[in-house]
């Protein structure tokens, strides 16, 4: 079972997978606004959550995850790398995530943020803001790196069979799904371009600093939730 939320507030894409026989359900970035949705969704179908997976620590939205974890039980899991030591799951590249007969596979995508992940399962990949459809994250914050994003999209992502489903953690123009092949072949940060010249293009994009990003960094370190106890 697949289905993906739209947050409208920040244009954020979230996504729940769920084990059909099991009927153990995993969530990736969810927002704090909509956790009355996805638990909708959950418990229309008898679903349990085990997980709550973030791409990476967010600047523009709180997420749903110490939350959900209050209502559901179901662990937050956060790349090492992110600060977020509250987290009961810390994750590293290579680690798989199981939720009944499927599992997920931890990608380090650094770049967007020093933690930032993708998270695949079968032929769909998450990106979070590393591969956005027609762009990538920014790198100008967070510890960003432009030209270790650029090794891990090229070296990690593109190297993926062409037809993996692209899904991003955002879109701001209404689409909701690419692929390795699309991206590879016409996102216009990458698509030929080297190395030198995305790191030039990212160093000059200009972009105003996130309404939300010094309280929802903060926040996200701590699932969301400050001032509840975790593990
Ligand atoms: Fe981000």
């Amino acid at each position: 079972m697949f289905r993906q939320f739209y947050d409208e507030a920040s244009s954020t894409l979230t996504y729940l997978l769920a084990d059909a026989n099991s009927r153990q359900a995993v969530l990736i970035d969810p927002v704090t606004e909509n956790i009355d949705d996805y638990l909708g969704i959950i418990n229309q179908h008898g679903l349990a959550l085990l997980y709550s997976l973030e791409t990476h620590v967010h600047a523009d939205h709180i997420t749903g995850g110490g939350k959900l974890k209050n209502i559901t039980q179901a662990k937050t899991a956060v790349s090492t790398a992110c600060g977020a030591d509250t987290a009961d799951i810390q994750l590293n590249d290579g680690d798989v995530i199981t939720f009944g007969e499927e599992s997920i596979r931890v990608i380090a995508t650094p770049g967007h943020t020093a933690g930032s992940v993708s998270f695949l399962w079968r032929d769909r990949l998450f990106t979070g803001d590393s591969l956005l459809i027609n762009g990538c994250g920014r790198t100008d914050f967070q510890s960003g790196d432009a030209g270790k994003l650029y090794d891990a999209i090229t070296k990690r992502l593109f190297t993926l069979p062409g037809e993996t489903l692209v899904y991003p953690g955002h879109d701001y123009n209404g689409r909701r799904v690419s692929s390795i092949a699309q991206e590879k072949g016409i996102n216009p940060r990458l698509a030929n371009k080297t190395r030198d010249e995305f790191i030039e293009l990212m160093a000059n994009l200009n972009l105003p600093k996130p309404k939300m990003i010094d309280i929802a960094v903060p926040a996200n370190r701590k699932c969301g939730v400050p001032d509840v106890q975790h593990g």
